[in-house]
C-alpha cells in the first residue's frame, strides 16, 4: 500500500503510472486519477465515479487516502474558523481559517504536540506526541477544500501545532504538494514557514530554489531573556539565528508575542530594532493569547501601540496584529488542550460519581 498524498505530485505520477501500465490500463487514466488526488480532491476511490466500478476497488486496495476527519469546527464571531481534525491513529491536530479581505489563510499543524515546551505556548505545555505526515500536513488544506470548494485557502502559515524544522522530510515534502501546479497551486510566496531556528533545517530551506516565506519566533531581544521563554535557545541561540537569516535573498518576518512586563519595554524595542534593522526584517507583533503558563499575561492596547511605534521611529517596520478568534482559542494547540481538558474534567466528574 502506497500513501500517495505523502509523495510529491511528480512521485505520485509515477508511482500511478507504474501501477496502471502493469495493469495495461489505457494512457489516459493517469489524468483521470490524478487530479483527484488535490486538485478535485476525492473523499474515497469510490466518489471518483467517472472510473470503472473494478478500478476503483483496486485503487482503494493499492492507494487508500489518508484522511482527516473534522472532530470539531467553531466559527468565531469575527469569521475566524477552527477545525480540529481527527487523525486515522486517533491523535488530534488544529487548522486555523483567518479571512482577511480576499485573502484566506490557513494556519497549519506539523506535529502533534511540540517538544520545545516555549513557555507561552499551549502547545508546548502539550509535549510532543508524533510528527505528521506529508499527507496530513497538506491534508489540512485538502480538507478545508473538500468542505468547501468555494473557500480554498489563498495562503497557507505552518503556524499551528509543532516546529515545521523538526519534521523537515514530511515539511519539504508537504511544500512541494502545497505548492505545485499539480498539487494544490498555492504560489510558494503565499506560503510561510514559521519557526524558532533550527539551524540545520533552515539553511535545507534556504536551499530550496521557490520563494516560500520565513517567519523566525523571536519573543526577546536578548539571548537571557530569550532562554527564559524558549528553552530550545540553549541549542539554536539568538545570535546564530540571526546569522543564518543572511542565507534568506528574500525578506524575513520577525515573530515577537508581547507578553506585560517581560519583553514589552521601550528598551526592548530599541534592543530588537538593533536586530531586525540590519537583516531589514519585518517584525509582526503578537498579543499574547492564553493557554500557555498561567503567570503570563498579555501586555495592555496602549503598551503594544507603543512597543510598535517605537519600532517604526528606528526605521523597523512593524505591524501589530490583531487578536483574531480569540472567543474560540483560535491560538496554537488551545482547542485540542481545551477539549482535553473538558474531557479530563467529565471523567473526574465521573470518577466522583462512581
Ligand atoms: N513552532 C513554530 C510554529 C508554530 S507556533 C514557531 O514557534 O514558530 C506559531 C506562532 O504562534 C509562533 O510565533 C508562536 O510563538 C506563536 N504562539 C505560540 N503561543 C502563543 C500564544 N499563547 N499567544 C500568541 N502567539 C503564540
Ligand atoms: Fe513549539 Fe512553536 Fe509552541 Fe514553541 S511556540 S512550543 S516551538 S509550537
Amino acid at each position: 500500500m502506497t500513501d500517495l498524498l505523502s509523495l510529491t505530485p511528480d512521485a505520485a505520477r509515477g508511482a500511478l503510472a507504474a501501477w496502471l501500465a502493469a495493469r495495461a490500463e489505457p494512457g489516459y487514466r493517469l489524468a483521470q486519477i490524478l487530479p483527484r488526488l488535490w486538485q478535485r480532491p476525492v473523499g474515497s476511490w469510490e466518489e471518483a465515479t467517472d472510473l470503472p466500478a473494478a478500478l476503483r476497488a483496486q485503487l482503494g486496495d493499492a492507494f487508500p487516502l489518508t484522511r482527516l476527519s473534522c472532530d470539531a469546527a467553531q466559527q468565531s464571531s469575527d469569521g475566524t474558523e477552527k477545525f480540529l481534525w481527527k487523525l486515522a491513529d486517533g491523535e488530534a491536530v488544529e487548522s486555523v481559517l483567518i479571512p482577511e479581505g480576499k485573502r484566506r489563510t490557513l494556519c497549519i499543524s506539523s506535529q502533534v504536540g511540540c517538544a520545545l515546551g516555549c513557555v507561552f505556548c499551549a502547545t508546548g505545555r502539550m509535549g510532543f506526541r508524533r510528527n505528521l505526515s506529508a499527507g496530513e500536513i497538506a491534508g489540512q488544506v485538502r480538507e478545508a477544500v473538500r468542505r468547501d470548494r468555494a473557500v480554498k485557502p489563498t495562503n497557507v502559515v505552518f503556524m499551528g501545532m509543532g516546529e515545521p524544522l523538526l519534521n523537515w522530510d514530511a515539511v519539504d515534502t508537504a511544500l512541494t504538494i502545497l505548492n505545485h501546479a499539480d498539487g494544490l497551486g498555492i504560489g510558494a510566496r503565499h506560503i510561510t514557514v514559521s519557526t524558532v531556528g533550527i539551524l540545520p533545517n533552515l539553511a535545507r530551506l534556504a536551499q530550496r530554489p521557490e520563494q516560500f516565506r520565513l517567519a523566525v519566533s523571536l519573543h526577546a531581544p536578548t539571548a537571557a531573556l530569550r532562554r527564559e521563554l524558549m528553552p530550545i535557545e540553549k541549542k539554536y541561540s539568538l545570535p546564530e539565528v540571526m546569522r543564518a537569516l543572511g542565507q534568506f535573498r528574500r525578506r524575513v518576518t520577525l515573530e515577537y508575542v508581547l507578553i506585560g512586563g517581560k519583553n514589552d519595554s521601550l528598551t526592548q524595542a530599541d534592543e530588537l530594532a538593533q536586530l531586525a534593522r540590519p537583516v531589514g526584517a519585518l517584525v509582526n507583533l503578537l498579543p499574547l493569547h492564553p493557554g500557555g503558563a498561567p503567570d503570563l499575561t498579555p501586555s495592555d492596547r496602549p503598551r503594544m501601540l507603543a512597543f510598535a511605534r517605537r519600532l517604526k521611529r528606528h526605521g523597523v517596520e512593524a505591524v501589530l496584529r490583531r487578536s483574531r478568534g480569540l472567543d474560540i482559542s483560535a491560538a496554537c494547540g488551545q482547542l485540542r488542550v481545551e477539549l482535553e481538558a473538558r474531557r479530563k474534567v467529565r471523567a473526574e466528574e465521573h470518577a466522583r460519581v462512581e
